[in-house]
């Protein structure tokens, strides 16, 4: 089994479009969305047979001071430096919780208990190219660690009983906490970049990000054109100096706005041009990495 995390720069530079390829040139994958909006990809995917079911562990967490002993087992217990000791009190941060309730568990004294908040709901559905899981209810900043976690947790769970091997991971918005769960539980990071001004910028924000969640990413130059080949050459450069491997280049090309228009990816559109032979190409040295990987 393999898991991939694709992220983009500031306007996700055509992520969605890529995604929807790359799933159709998977055969059969799992696509965890884990943006937490109804994103451009969903429309793509069409999502066929929706069933929706509130998530129980999206939690509240309730701690009764007044009960504390103090011992600070929790502290020990958590993984994710989500409950902090301030002099003899402690303190729990809640946007790194990935609500795995261990502490629950540890706790002697069980002053710490969750409550449950049945708002939201995650959706699993069927696409051209394989399930799909995502929430389009509203996610808070603050929960959005826990809902990751357990957006993942299912879609492996869905890997396991209809035995796929390949899970796509759209990452979370931004380089938080949620996106570090999801980013360090994949395989391999994809960071799909575009020659705009401050592409270079956001380019080595995200290689500093995949590097922390432990990958040395893969890099995707998209909307490549004669127009910005002195950008397209800077992006180049980084990563070579960077030893970051290039997956590809994929030339800005019309199609990929008409596919998208009438909901399909650019490989069911059209599967004989000089972009989607790029974006094949792409795909081609993306699976060859994660299989010397996995
Ligand atoms: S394990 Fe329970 S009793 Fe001990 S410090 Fe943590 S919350 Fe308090
Ligand atoms: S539920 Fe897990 S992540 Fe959250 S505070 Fe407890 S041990 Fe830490």
């Amino acid at each position: 089994m393999s898991a991939i995390a694709f992220t983009g720069g500031r306007g996700n530079e055509g992520l969605s479009a890529l995604l929807s390829a790359f799933g159709m040139l998977a055969g059969t994958s799992v696509l965890a969305e884990c943006t937490f909006t109804y994103s451009r990809l969903l429309r793509l995917m069409d999502p066929q047979n929706v069933r929706k079911r509130p998530v129980p562990s999206i939690p509240r967490f309730n701690f009764d001071a007044d009960r504390c002993s103090h011992c600070f087992k929790c502290l020990d217990i958590c993984k994710h430096n989500a409950i902090m000791r301030y002099g003899d009190l402690i303190h729990y941060a809640e946007h790194r919780c990935t609500a795995c309730g261990s502490c629950i568990r540890w706790c002697p004294l069980s002053v710490l208990q969750f409550e449950y908040d049945d708002d939201v709901l995650l959706s699993y559905a069927e696409s051209r190219y394989g399930p799909l899981l995502y929430t389009d209810s509203i996610v808070d900043a603050l929960h959005q660690p826990a809902m990751t976690s357990v957006i993942l947790e299912q879609a492996r769970q869905m890997m396991n009983v209809r035995k796929i091997h390949q899970l796509h991971i759209r990452l979370p918005r931004g380089q938080g906490e949620a996106a570090a769960i999801a980013a360090s539980s994949a395989d391999a990071v994809v960071i799909v970049t575009a020659p705009y001004p401050y592409a270079l910028a956001d380019l080595k924000s995200l290689v500093l990000f995949s590097r922390k969640c432990g990958h040395l990413p893969l890099v995707l130059i998209n909307k490549v054109h004669p127009s910005n080949i002195i950008l397209t050459d800077v992006l180049n450069t980084y990563c070579q100096g960077e030893g970051i491997p290039v997956a590809g280049k994929i030339p800005y090309d019309p199609l990929f706005p008409e596919a998208e228009q009438l909901g399909l990816s650019v490989i069911e559109y059209d599967s004989a041009t000089n972009c989607t032979s790029a974006v094949k190409e792409a795909w081609i040295n993306i699976s060859q990495r994660i299989a010397n990987i996995t």
